[in-house]
C-alpha cells in the first residue's frame, strides 16, 4: 500500500505513530459510531462521458464508452464499499450528463467534474475510460500528472497510477505503449508557476484542488480482441472495476495487513513487510495500531489519522470511547474516540471527574466548572467532591457544599481569614446586620469541623461579633439555654452598634413602626433596625407587641429618648421651629399659655409654640407681645392681636392696661380704653381738644346729633361736642343706652349748653311753627293748652294750632278757643 505517494497522505501520521503507539476496540463493527467521526478515505470515481456528451463506440458491436465506463465504475465502487475505510463518490449516478446535458459543452462537463471532486473534499479521483483507435490497436494505459507544478500531486498520481495497471495487467490486459504516461499540453497552456500544464482537463483541474487523479484507458473499444476478452460479459465488466478497486486500496494501504504463518499480523508493501510502518491500517472493517510493520495489540494511546487524533485501545481504533487519554505528557479529552480540541467540560476518568479545558486537562484550574446541572469545584484540575468552601467565579464568592455549588444556601462559610454571609450560595458583601443561625457545620479541607452556632453581626457581609453564648431579651444579654437557642426567637438582638427586630430569629427587615417587648418598653424601629432618636415623631404605623404577638394600629405624636419611647418625658422639646409641651410622655395639647424656657417666656398654643409667631396672645397672666414666639420686651407700641383683631398698646412686651386715650393710627383716632382699641366702644372721649365721639372705638367725625353715654346726653357737632349751642337739636339716630332708647330718631330734643335739657317745658319757635317741647323733646302725639308770656294755647300733636277755632276740654273745664288762642 504505502507507496512514496502515499508517504504524503501520512506522512502526519507516521511521525505521530513514531511518538505513540495507541489501540483499543474497534473491533466489532457493530458498535453505533456516527459514520462521519470514522476516518474514511474520500474517494471520486469519474465514469467517463455521459449520453449527452458521449465517448468512442465500436460500430460492429454497439459498445458504447458511456456506458461502459459507468458500468466499470459502479462495480468498481463495489468493491471499494466492503471496507469501511472509504467514502466512494460517483460523478455520475446514471448514464445521463448529471451537469446540464446537451446544453452545455463537455469542457463546462469536465469542469463541473472537477468541481464536484473538490466539494466532496477528495482525497483520490479516478477517471474510466475506454481506448480508441485503429482496429490493431489494444491495451491499457494509465495517465497521471506531470511532476510541473505541484509535483508531489504528480508524484502520488504516479504511484496511484501503477498501482492500477498492476492490477489491470494481472488480469491479462496488455500494457500499451508505456502502459503509465504523462500527456502534457499541447497548445502550449501554462500553469501559474509558468511550467506546461497537464492536458487532461479532469488532472489538470484537480491538481489545483491538490486532489492527485488519473485517468484510466482500460482497453480499446475499437479493439475486437479487447472487446471479446474484457468487455463482453457483465463479469468481465465487474473484473476490471474490482481491479481497479484494488489498485486504489493498494495505494491507501487498505489491503496491506496479513497474518503470517507465525500469528502475527504484519504489514505489507509491495509484497513484504513494511517494517518502517507505524500509523492506523485498516482490517476488516476495524482500524488496527500498526507499530514497525506489526499490530501492535497490547498499544493504548492516541494516532493521527487524517487531521485527527484517534483514541487507540487494545491496539485498535476506539470511536465509541470518551475518556482520557495520555499522551505527550498532556492528558487529553476523547470524545467518540477522536481528541475534541474544542472540549470544555468536566471528564470522568479514574474515579475522578476531571477539568478539561480546550480539550486537555488543566491541572492548574481552581475554578468552578458547570456539568450536568451542577457546578462543580474543581481544584488542582479535579473535582474536589470533599470540598465545602467557597469558590471565586465569575466575580463572586459562591457557597460550594460536597463540591458543588448550593444555590439554596443561606447561612456562614468560613473562608480564608474569615467567615462570610452567604444568601442564596453567594456571599453578600453588602450585608450588614444579624443573623442567626443553629448548629450550621462546615467540613474543612484540614478535616477540621467549625460549627456555626448563635447570633453573628455582619460588617460588609464578614463576621464582626459572634453572640454564640449570649441572648439578647429586649433588656441585656443573657446566657443561652438550649431552649431558647432556636429560630423562635422573637426581641431585640444588639450588635454592637445596632439593635435589631427579631421575628422568629430573623431581622424583620421589612417592618418599620413600633415595637413593644415584654417589659412594656417601646422602641422606634425601621426597617428592621432600632432607632436612637430622641425627640418628637408623628407616626402612623404598626405597633408590635412582643408579649401578646399582635399588631395595632397607632397614630399619634410620640416623644422618644434613644429611641425608647419615653412614657414619663416631661418637659419641652424643641424640633425646628417648634416647640412641644410634654407632660408624662403625653403631647399636652391645653396648655395654651406663657411658659419660661431657656430664660424666655414662650407662648404656647394647644400645646406648641411657633417660634415664628408674631403677634399679641393672652394668657392668665396678661395680655403679651410676642415675637419669634416670645414676650419681646423692648416692645412698645400698638399690636394687633390676630385671633380678636384688637390693637392692644403694649409697653415694654406687656399690655399697658393703664392707657386710656386717643390714639392716633392708619389716619384715624382710635379710643384706647385700658390699652385695648375696643371696636364695640360707644362712648365719649376727652382730650385737649374737647369731648369726641367714639364710634364703635373710632371717633366719628361726620356725628351730628345727640349722644347718650356714661358720660352724660350731649349735643355732638362733627364728632365734638358743643357746649357753646342752645337751641333745639335733631336726634340722627336712636340712641341706646344700657339697651334702652334713649333718644329717637327724627325727634327734637332741647339743647342747653350742649347738653340736653330735659327740664325744659315750653312753646319753642322752629321752622316757622310754635312746637310744644315737654321735658326737653317735642311731644308730637301731645294734644294740650301751653301757656307762654302770650297767653294759653292751643297744641295739637305738639304743635300751635293758629287755625283751631272751638271749645277744648282741659283738666275738667271747656275753654273756648279763637285762633288758636284761649279766650278768657
Ligand atoms: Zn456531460
Ligand atoms: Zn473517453
Amino acid at each position: 500500500m504505502l507507496k512514496k505517494a502515499c508517504k504524503k497522505i501520512f506522512a502526519a501520521i507516521l511521525i505521530m505513530a513514531m511518538i505513540c503507539g495507541i489501540f483499543p476496540n474497534l473491533g466489532d463493527s457493530q458498535e453505533q459510531v456516527k459514520a462521519s467521526s470514522i476516518p474514511k478515505y474520500v474517494v471520486v470515481l469519474d465514469a467517463g462521458h455521459d449520453a449527452s456528451h458521449a465517448g468512442a463506440q465500436n460500430r460492429s458491436n454497439g459498445y458504447r464508452e458511456e456506458v461502459l465506463t459507468y458500468k466499470i465504475a459502479s462495480y468498481c465502487k463495489q468493491e471499494l464499499e466492503k471496507h469501511d475505510g472509504v467514502k466512494v463518490y460517483m460523478v455520475r449516478d446514471s448514464y445521463s450528463c448529471p451537469f446540464g446535458g446537451g446544453s452545455v459543452k463537455s469542457t463546462e462537463c469536465n469542469s463541473k467534474r472537477v468541481e464536484f471532486s473538490k466539494n466532496v473534499k477528495a482525497d483520490l479521483y479516478i477517471s474510466f475510460h475506454l481506448n480508441s483507435s485503429g482496429p490493431s490497436a489494444r491495451g491499457v494505459s494509465v495517465y497521471y500528472p506531470n511532476m510541473n507544478y505541484k509535483s508531489e500531486i504528480g508524484r502520488n498520481g504516479e504511484v496511484l497510477a501503477k498501482d492500477i495497471i498492476k492490477r489491470l495487467k494481472a488480469l491479462g490486459i496488455p500494457q500499451q505503449g508505456r502502459g503509465t504516461l504523462i500527456r502534457n499540453s499541447e497548445n502550449n497552456t501554462r500553469y501559474p508557476d509558468g511550467s506546461l500544464a497537464d492536458y487532461l482537463a479532469v488532472i489538470k483541474g484537480n491538481k489545483y484542488n491538490n486532489i492527485p487523479a488519473v485517468l484510466i484507458e482500460h482497453c480499446f473499444i475499437s479493439n475486437a480482441s479487447d472487446c471479446e476478452q474484457f468487455l463482453s460479459s457483465e463479469e468481465k465488466l465487474r473484473t476490471l472495476g474490482v481491479a481497479d478497486a484494488n489498485g486504489i486500496m493498494d495505494y491507501l494501504g487498505l489491503n496491506n495487513l496479513k497474518q503470517a504463518s507465525d500469528g502475527n499480523w504484519y504489514f505489507y508493501k509491495n509484497g513484504s513487510v513494511d517494517y518502517s510502518y507505524t500509523g492506523l491500517a485498516l482490517y476488516s472493517g476495524n482500524w488496527w495500531y500498526v507499530k514497525n510493520g506489526k499490530i501492535d495489540f497490547n498499544a493504548n494511546t492516541l494516532a493521527y489519522f487524517k487531521g485527527n487524533w484517534w483514541y487507540v485501545r487494545n491496539g485498535r481504533a476506539d470511536f465509541n470511547a470518551t475518556t482520557l487519554a495520555y499522551y505527550n505528557k498532556i492528558w487529553w479529552y476523547v470524545k467518540d474516540g477522536q481528541v475534541d480540541f474544542n472540549a470544555n467540560t468536566l471528564a470522568y476518568y479514574n474515579n475522578n471527574w476531571w477539568y478539561v479545558r480546550n480539550g486537555q486537562v488543566d491541572f492548574n484550574a481552581n475554578t468552578l466548572a458547570y456539568y450536568n446541572n451542577k457546578w462543580w469545584y474543581v481544584r488542582n484540575g479535579q473535582v474536589d467532591f470533599n470540598a465545602n468552601t467557597l469558590g471565586y467565579y465569575n466575580n463572586k464568592w459562591w457557597y460550594v457544599r460536597n463540591g458543588a455549588v448550593d444555590f439554596s444556601f443561606d447561612g456562614i462559610a468560613r473562608y480564608g481569614s474569615g467567615d462570610w454571609y452567604v444568601h442564596n450560595g453567594v456571599v453578600d458583601f453588602n450585608y450588614n446586620g444579624l443573623y442567626r443561625v443553629s448548629n450550621l457545620t462546615q467540613s474543612m479541607s484540614d478535616g477540621q469541623t467549625v460549627t456555626f452556632d448563635g447570633w453573628y453581626s455582619f460588617v460588609n457581609g464578614k463576621v464582626d461579633k459572634h453572640y454564640s453564648d449570649f441572648i439578647y431579651d429586649g433588656k441585656e444579654w443573657k446566657p443561652v439555654t438550649n431552649e431558647n437557642v432556636s429560630s423562635t426567637y422573637n426581641g431585640f438582638a444588639e450588635n454592637g452598634e445596632n439593635n435589631w427586630f427579631v421575628i422568629n430569629g430573623n431581622v424583620k427587615s421589612d417592618f418599620t413602626g413600633l415595637v413593644t417587648d415584654k417589659d412594656n418598653i417601646t422602641r422606634y424601629v425601621e426597617n428592621g433596625k432600632a432607632s436612637n432618636i430622641t425627640g418628637v415623631k408623628e407616626l402612623s404605623c404598626q405597633e408590635y407587641n412582643l408579649t401578646t404577638g399582635n399588631t395595632q394600629e397607632v397614630n399619634g405624636t410620640y416623644h422618644f429618648t434613644n429611641g425608647c419611647l419615653d412614657r414619663t418625658y416631661t418637659g419641652i422639646v424643641e424640633e425646628k421651629n417648634i416647640l412641644t409641651y410634654w407632660e408624662n410622655g403625653q403631647l399636652n395639647k391645653d396648655i395654651n399659655k406663657l411658659v419660661k424656657y431657656k430664660n424666655e417666656l414662650y407662648y404656647f398654643e394647644n400645646g406648641k409654640c411657633d417660634k415664628t409667631f408674631k403677634g399679641v396672645v393672652q394668657d392668665d397672666t396678661g395680655s403679651w407681645y410676642i415675637n419669634n414666639g416670645k414676650v419681646d420686651y423692648s416692645f412698645s407700641g400698638m399690636a394687633l392681636c390676630n385671633k380678636n383683631k384688637w390693637w392692644y398698646c403694649i409697653k415694654n412686651g406687656k399690655l399697658d392696661s393703664s392707657v386710656n386715650r386717643l390714639e392716633y393710627m392708619y389716619g384715624r383716632w382710635w379710643y384706647v380704653h385700658n390699652g385695648v382699641i375696643d371696636f364695640q366702644e360707644n362712648t365719649l372721649v376727652q382730650n385737649n381738644k374737647g369731648w369726641w365721639y367714639v364710634n364703635n372705638g373710632m371717633v366719628d367725625f361726620s356725628f351730628n346729633g345727640i349722644s347718650k353715654t356714661d358720660h352724660g346726653e350731649w349735643y355732638i357737632k362733627n364728632g365734638n361736642v358743643d357746649f357753646n349751642y342752645s337751641g333745639m337739636a335733631l336726634c340722627t339716630s336712636d340712641q341706646n343706652y344700657n339697651g334702652k332708647t334713649y333718644f329717637h330718631k327724627d325727634w327734637w330734643y332741647c339743647i342747653k349748653n350742649g347738653s340736653f335739657d330735659a327740664r325744659a317745658d315750653r312753646l319753642e319757635y322752629l321752622y316757622g311753627r310754635w312746637w310744644y317741647v315737654h321735658n326737653g323733646v317735642i311731644d308730637f302725639q301731645e294734644n294740650t293748652l301751653v301757656q307762654n308770656n302770650m297767653g294759653w294755647w292751643y297744641v295739637n300733636n305738639g304743635m300751635v294750632d293758629f287755625n283751631y277755632n272751638g271749645n277744648f276740654k282741659y283738666k275738667n273745664w271747656t275753654y273756648a278757643i279763637k285762633n288758636g288762642h284761649v279766650e278768657f
